[in-house]
């Protein structure tokens, strides 16, 4: 029999699972594990410090284009309503073509989009922010922050692999030369071959990897 089924389980139920399920649903299981480790006060802050322990950078964006706070009532979610009659609606009626939007905090995005965390409102993530870092001192967490007066001197260094020799090679070790448009660098050649990376052709890949530098 094959009576394979996909649920959706609150984090009681998958701690049921721990060390009786396959291995990729036990990985899963690990991370939940380790969010409620933290012994944060949200779900916001427990995802937010695996994504940064995972990642090894922590950053935050912000967008208009929430629709609620989960973690507060200063922003409830609705609609605008409509300002006089018309042909299909009267005056007060919502307007489901525009849903309140409120301005949302999420931490690495890149990360976060992939596991739909949502993001909060300012105050609250005032609030988070200061969790995160205390949590990520408390759990001895090192990440490269370089956030608007919150720089640290943590750097991500990545693994790359030569699109030559093949040979890995961290960033760091790799000779810099000048962006095309603008200033700054990159980082362009292999230490091993010192086969260059070009903006449109070959480049030396991320594997993934990173290790953590402090200044
Ligand atoms: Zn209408
Ligand atoms: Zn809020
Ligand atoms: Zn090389």
């Amino acid at each position: 029999m094959n009576l394979t089924k996909s649920l959706t389980l609150n984090e009681d139920e998958m701690l049921l699972l721990d060390g009786k399920c396959t291995e990729e649903n036990q990985k899963e299981i690990n991370k939940i594990k380790e969010i409620l480790n933290f012994g944060a006060t949200s779900e916001f802050v427990g995802r937010a410090l695996l994504s940064i322990k995972e990642s090894g950078e922590f950053r935050w964006v912000s967008s208009h284009d929430m629709s609620t706070c989960l973690y507060c009532d200063n922003c409830p979610r609705g609609y605008q309503k409509y300002p006089r009659n018309g042909r299909h609606h009267r005056k007060g009626d919502s307007n489901h073509d525009k849903p309140y939007r409120y301005r949302g905090f999420t931490v690495n995005p890149a990360f976060v989009r992939f596991t739909g965390i949502a993001g909060c409102c300012p105050t609250c993530f005032g609030k988070f922010r200061e969790e995160i870092f205390q949590k990520m001192r408390e759990f001895d967490i090192k990440a490269q922050c370089k956030m608007h007066g919150y720089e640290n001197e943590i750097s991500k260094d990545e693994q790359r692999k030569c699109h030559n020799c093949k040979e890995l090679m961290w960033t760091s070790e790799m000779r810099r030369e000048p962006v095309m448009i603008g200033n700054g660098t990159f980082a362009s050649e292999c230490p091993h071959c010192k086969a260059r990376s070009s903006t449109f052709g070959n480049s030396h890949h991320y594997t993934g990897e990173f290790r953590i530098l402090e200044k």
